[in-house]
């Protein structure tokens, strides 16, 4: 599955566009309902920053960063920024 950019013109939230699994425990994560997407997506992010502290109490954090790396992802993903699947900023 890949997630790249929020759809146009909805409310949905980041953790809404992560993968329907929940075998990396996507509900638990610390961006689930955060208004600030372009925090998040697209890349490059909006405010690195923020999302990054944002990351840094998310109890699946690294299984995150995994999948994005595996996918092939862009944006901020466990606390660092993928550019289709490299990590580009830590
Ligand atoms: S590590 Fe960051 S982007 Fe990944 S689920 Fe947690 S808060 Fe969201």
């Amino acid at each position: 599955m890949t997630v790249r950019t929020a759809p146009t013109g909805t409310e949905s939230t980041l953790a809404e566009l992560l993968p329907l699994s929940d075998a990396r425990g996507w509900h638990r994560a610390a961006c689930r309902g955060d208004p600030n997407h372009e925090a998040w997506f697209p890349y490059p992010s909006e405010d690195f920053a923020y999302a990054r502290t944002i990351c840094a109490s998310c109890p699946i954090r690294a299984a995150c960063a995994d999948f994005a790396a595996e996918t092939g992802q862009s944006g901020v993903w466990g606390g660092h920024e993928f550019d289709r699947g490299r990590m580009v900023r830590e």
